[in-house]
């Protein structure tokens, strides 16, 4: 399953993101270059736009009808069944290609002392060799992702 998210949904692409889902976004794009990417690209296409969806081919474009970002996610639960524990930081929230683990050695020179001495794992980007590490960023972001699921669980989809 692959994204293409709208201008307006950048947070919902780095959470895809950050779930492992491949997910292009990028800050301006025309509405034909997105139909023209999630087709050649076989990508879903996530819009908030009402006049873009109705030009979407039905079966390839969802239309996300909330603006906080919980129930965004939740919807996505709802609708594709998205599985929510994938492992995390496989690929990078800033340009999306699949990260690379490296070693505490190679991480050392390239983060803060104190993220280095606290953190046991670390990953890199290929394309834009930024580190990713798991932070209190990401703590938080398990604490939403539990709080969602805890929601679809009890069935409380209904938003
Ligand atoms: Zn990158």
């Amino acid at each position: 399953m692959k994204f293409i998210a709208d201008c307006m949904l950048g947070k919902l692409a780095r959470w895809l993101r950050i779930l492992g889902y491949d997910t292009a976004y990028q800050t301006f794009a025309e509405d034909d270059h997105l139909l023209e990417q999630a087709r050649s690209e076989n990508r879903i296409l996530l819009t908030r736009d009402g006049p873009l969806f109705e030009r979407a081919p039905q079966d390839c474009c969802i239309h996300i009808d909330h603006n906080a970002l919980e129930d965004q996610m939740a919807q996505l639960v709802q609708t594709l069944g998205l599985t929510l524990d994938r492992e995390p930081f496989t690929r990078c929230l800033i340009c999306n290609t699949p990260l690379v683990e490296i070693t505490r050695q190679e991480a050392r020179d390239q983060v803060p002392t104190y993220v280095f001495q606290t953190q046991k794992r670390f990953f890199k980007c290929p394309t834009d060799n930024q580190i990713f590490w798991r932070g209190t960023h990401v703590d938080r972001m398990d604490e939403c992702l539990d709080r969602i699921k805890a929601r679809v669980v009890k069935g409380d989809t209904t938003l």
